[in-house]
């Protein structure tokens, strides 16, 4: 059971990230919503070009699917440079950085994905490279050991985070910019779930895209599922309709994929289910929810609660996750009485 949980959670995230990548916005002005973040990033790469200067290093943090990744990968289209990939857990020592921080040229940008797993060992190591270009590489052991410090090329370092809290002091201070990432309107869902269509030859009715935003927990990765889906809905269901997409038709196809009219799927409804059937609605530590749906605490703590959150099914107590009314109400059961019943928002 555990095995099959391994297996198949990020068997199921690479899929999706591989179509991520087709649908992804190659220039700024191509980038929908956050327009805040987007405008800031603008004359930042506007300066770096008028001063010849690289770009000062940047920290995105926010849920997953909401565009760390997109900004990072469109920055350096805008600059004219070059991009190298990795991420916190491939990094376990100093040595790890150095064929990253040795291959930079002049301006290219370093990009590291969940930064917060990065050990403290490659934090300190990375800290000169950020802060002075240059790094102190140990060579030989014990009495014999000598540091050689070696030049880097100017160079922006951009790192991601679905847990800002989790990153160090030092770390976050060496950052020159942060932007949070938040989820998106529909309005800006719609959208791009419009421009999507159109990249993937879909043709679709304005009203269809913006049930499928309605539906798409305010995540452009998961619109973008949610429009692979209705794709091969729309291509490979018996008496699907000829021509565009329209509303019902992208209606039906959800319902079939359990997707709710507020956007949750199985997995939503199973995590409230759990605290409502099982837990009396908490207030429940997270591990004891992570152990009865066998699902990883991060999983649950970076994926699925942030949108529960957000659209208060759930909140947050010392004591643990407490369901809300309004998921007592999504499953069809009765909340607990304010004063009395076996949890309440406010005990
Ligand atoms: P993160 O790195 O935050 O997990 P990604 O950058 O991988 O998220 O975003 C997931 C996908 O959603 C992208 O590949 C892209 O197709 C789409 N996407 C994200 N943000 C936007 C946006 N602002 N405009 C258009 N598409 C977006």
């Amino acid at each position: 059971m555990a095995r099959e949980k391994i297996l198949t959670a990020p068997a199921a995230a690479d899929t999706d990230r591989q179509r991520d990548a087709a649908l992804r916005p190659k220039l700024l002005r191509e980038v929908v919503g956050q327009q805040k973040v987007a405008d800031r990033l603008q004359i930042a790469v506007n300066a770096a070009k008028k001063l010849k200067e690289p770009l000062g290093h940047i920290l995105f943090d926010g849920p997953p699917g909401l565009g760390k990744t997109t900004f990072a990968t469109v920055l350096p289209n805008e600059l004219g440079s070059t991009i190298q990939m990795t991420s916190g857990p491939a990094l376990s020592k100093p040595a790890d950085l150095l064929p990253f921080l040795t291959n930079l040229e002049t301006g290219g940008i370093l990009f590291i994905d969940e930064i917060h797993r990065m050990p403290r060992v490659v934090e300190e190591f990375i800290y000169p490279a950020m802060e002075d270009f240059r790094i102190d590489i140990v060579l030989g052991e014990g009495v014999n050991a000598r540091t050689i410090n070696m030049k880097l090329k100017p160079f922006t370092l951009i790192g991601a985070t679905t847990r800002s809290g989790m990153l160090s002091g030092p770390m976050r201070d060496r950052f020159k910019m942060q932007e949070h990432l938040e989820y998106y309107t529909v309005d800006e869902l719609a959208r791009i779930v419009a421009i999507n269509a159109r990249k993937l030859d879909l043709p679709m009715q304005p009203d269809a895209a913006v049930e499928l935003a309605r539906r798409s927990r305010g995540t452009p990765r998961v619109a973008n599922s949610r429009l692979y889906w209705v794709r091969s809905y729309h291509a490979g269901y018996p008496d699907a309709a000829e021509g565009p997409v329209t509303a019902e038709l992208a209606r039906r196809a959800l319902d079939m994929q359990e997707v709710d009219r507020d956007g949750l799927d199985k997995q939503d409804r199973r995590y409230l289910e759990t605290l409502i059937d099982v837990f009396g609605g908490g207030p429940t530590g997270v591990e004891a929810i992570g152990a009865t749906m066998n699902i990883a605490n991060d999983t649950l703590t970076d994926e699925i609660e942030p949108y529960l959150l957000r659209e208060q099914f759930i909140v947050r107590s010392p004591r643990g996750r407490i369901a809300t009314p309004r998921a007592f109400e999504l499953l069809g059961r009765m909340p607990p009485k304010p004063n009395g019943g076996p949890a309440t928002l406010f005990d």
